[in-house]
C-alpha cells in the first residue's frame, strides 16, 4: 500500500504557504471549535485541528465500512431489546464499575415500569483502524461502536472543500476530484426527523442535551439547522434545567419548559464526571418517558466495550441475528481479538497473554471520550494489580491494532506546520428507526477520518489528540 504524498512533505516552506491556506479555507467553511479559553461562548472561535493532506486509505476497506454499518446498526438494535443478554453480558461488570451499574439500574428501573417510548432511534458510529498484516495488506478491525453522542457528522460535511482545496491549489485537480463528498448531518438529521414524525405531534419538539460547556457547539448546530430546514425545532437543555424544569404527564409525555418534547437527543451523559446526582434524577426521568431517546439506555449499554467483548465470542452474533449468516460473516470479519477479564481460567489466560507481550493489547475501561484506556507499561502495571481482585471485571482486553504508519501534517491552532508520522481511525455514520417491532429506517449516512501521530496511544479529537481527515481512496 502506498502511504502517502511522497515528496509534497519534504518542501517546508510550501508546506508552511499551504497550511495558511488550508487553515483560512476551513475557517470559511466552518470547520470550527469554540476555543478552551472561551468554552461557553461564540465570541472567539478557531479552527477544529485538521490534517493538512488527506490521508489514504483503500477503496476496498471503505466499501467493507460501509456494507457493514446496517448489520451494525441491526446487531445494535438487537442487543437493546435483548434485557437477559444485557443482564448476563453485565452482571459481572456492574458489581466492579459504579457508572455501568447506575445506568443498569435506570434500565432495570424502566423495565419495571414498562418502556412507554414506541419508537426507538439509533445515531451511532463504528470505527476503524486498518490493522498492517504481516503479508503487507491491510485489514478492517473494529475498535469501537458509539452508540450516544457520536460527534464530527458536522464538521465532517465539511472537510471536504479544504482539502479539495489544498489539491486545487497543487494544481491537482485530478486528485481533488477524487474527495469523496460526505454529508453525515444530515443523515443523523434525517433520523432524528423521522423519528420526531412517529412520534406524532406537529408542535413537539428535539431537546438537546447539551454540555454548559461545549466547544464543539458548531458540529451541533449542523444537525440542528438541517433540522429547522425541515421545520422541526430544537432546544438545547442541560441535564440540570431538565430536572428543574422537566416534567412527565399521566401518559408520561415528556414537557420542557411547558413544550413537549418528541425526542432527546444525548450531546452529554456518556461519562461519569457529567452525572451529579440530580442528573442521574434527570435521566431517569428522561428515560420513564415515552419521548424517543436518541440513545434510550438500553442502547447506550449495548455500546460498551464490555458487550462488544461478548459479541465476539464464538456463536454470539447468530444467536443475536439468526437466520442472517451473511450479515454475521461481515461483522465478524471486522472483530480484533477481544477478551473477558472475569475471573476464572478464561481471564487468568488472558491476563497471562497479555503480560507475556504487553506490546499486542490494550485494557479498556467501560468509558467513552479517549484518554481511559491503558497500554504497555501502564497497562502491565494494572493488570499486576488487578490480577487477584474481582475489580478485574471492569475492564476487558483488546489486541491492539497496528496500523502502517504515514506522513502528514496535523494542523493545530499555535501549533508550527510540520511532517509527523500518524495513523487514522475511520469511523461510519448508522441511523436507524423502529417503531414497535417494525424497522422503518436502517442507513448509512457518511464517514468521519481521524487521524493522529503515532507518538498518542489513545484518544480522539475531543480529547485534543486525533485531528479531522478524509479518506483519499486508493
Ligand atoms: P473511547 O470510547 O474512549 O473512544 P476507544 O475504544 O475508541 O475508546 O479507544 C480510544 C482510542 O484508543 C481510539 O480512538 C484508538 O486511537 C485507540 N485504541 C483503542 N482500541 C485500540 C486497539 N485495539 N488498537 C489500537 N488502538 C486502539
Ligand atoms: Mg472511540
Amino acid at each position: 500500500m502506498a502511504t502517502g504524498w511522497g515528496s509534497l512533505l519534504q518542501d517546508e516552506q510550501q508546506l508552511e504557504e499551504l497550511a495558511r491556506q488550508a487553515v483560512d479555507r476551513a475557517l470559511a467553511e466552518g470547520v470550527l471549535l469554540r476555543t478552551s479559553q472561551e468554552p461557553s461562548s461564540s465570541n472567539v472561535v478557531s479552527y477544529a485541528p485538521f490534517t493538512l493532506f488527506p490521508s489514504l486509505v483503500p477503496s476496498a476497506l471503505l466499501e467493507q465500512a460501509y456494507a457493514v454499518q446496517m448489520d451494525f446498526n441491526l446487531l445494535v438494535d438487537a442487543v437493546s431489546q435483548n434485557a437477559a443478554f444485557l443482564e448476563q453480558t453485565l452482571s459481572s461488570t456492574i458489581k466492579r464499575d459504579d457508572y455501568t451499574a447506575r445506568l443498569f439500574d435506570i434500565h432495570k428501573q424502566v423495565l419495571k415500569e414498562g418502556i412507554a417510548q414506541t419508537v426507538f432511534l439509533g445515531l451511532n458510529r463504528s470505527d476503524y483502524m486498518f490493522q498492517h498484516n504481516t503479508d503487507g495488506s491491510p485489514a478492517l478491525k473494529q475498535i469501537e461502536i458509539n452508540t450516544i453522542s457520536a460527534s464530527f457528522g458536522g464538521l465532517a460535511s465539511r472537510t471536504p472543500a479544504v482539502h479539495r482545496h489544498v489539491l486545487n491549489v497543487l494544481s491537482k485537480t485530478k486528485e481533488a476530484a477524487k474527495i469523496l463528498s460526505n454529508n453525515p448531518s444530515k443523515g443523523l438529521a434525517l433520523g432524528i426527523a423521522k423519528a420526531w414524525e412517529l412520534y406524532g405531534s406537529a408542535n413537539a419538539l428535539v431537546l438537546l442535551i447539551a454540555q454548559e460547556k461545549e466547544r464543539n457547539i458548531f458540529d451541533q448546530r449542523a444537525i440542528e439547522n438541517e433540522l429547522l430546514a425541515r421545520n422541526i425545532h430544537v432546544i438545547r437543555r442541560r441535564f440540570e434545567d431538565v430536572f428543574e424544569k422537566g416534567s412527565l404527564d399521566q401518559d408520561r409525555r415528556l414537557f420542557m419548559d411547558g413544550q413537549e418534547v418528541a425526542v432527546v437527543y444525548f450531546r452529554d451523559g456518556y461519562m461519569p464526571s457529567q452525572y451529579s446526582q440530580q442528573n442521574w434524577e434527570a435521566r431517569l426521568l428522561l428515560e420513564r418517558s415515552c419521548a424517543v431517546k436518541c440513545p434510550d439506555i438500553a442502547t447506550q449499554l449495548a455500546g460498551t466495550k464490555k458487550v462488544q467483548q461478548e459479541l465476539s465470542r464464538v456463536g454470539m452474533l447468530e444467536v443475536l441475528l439468526p437466520g442472517q449468516p451473511q450479515a454475521v460473516a461481515r461483522l465478524r470479519a471486522t472483530f480484533a481479538g477481544l477478551y473477558s477479564l472475569d475471573m476464572g481460567e478464561e481471564g487468568d489466560q488472558a491476563i497471562a497473554k497479555a503480560l507475556a507481550a504487553p506490546s499486542r493489547f490494550v485494557l479498556k475501561p467501560q468509558r467513552e471520550g479517549g484518554g481511559n484506556n491503558l497500554y504497555g507499561e501502564e497497562m502491565v502495571q494494572a493488570l499486576e494489580q488487578l490480577k487477584d481482585s474481582e475489580e478485574r471485571a471492569s475492564y476487558i482486553l483488546m489486541e491492539k491494532i497496528e496500523p502502517e504508519p504515514f506522513g502528514n501534517c496535523l494542523l493545530r491552532p499555535g501549533s508550527p506546520t510540520r511532517v509527523d508520522q500518524c495513523i487514522s481511525e475511520l469511523g461510519i455514520f448508522g441511523v436507524y428507526v423502529r417503531q414497535g417491532k417494525t424497522l422503518v429506517m436502517n442507513k448509512h449516512v457518511g464517514h468521519l477520518l481521524r487521524t493522529k501521530a503515532i507518538v498518542h496511544a489513545d484518544g480522539g479529537v475531543a480529547a485534543g489528540v486525533a485531528v479531522l481527515d478524509n479518506p483519499y481512496p486508493v
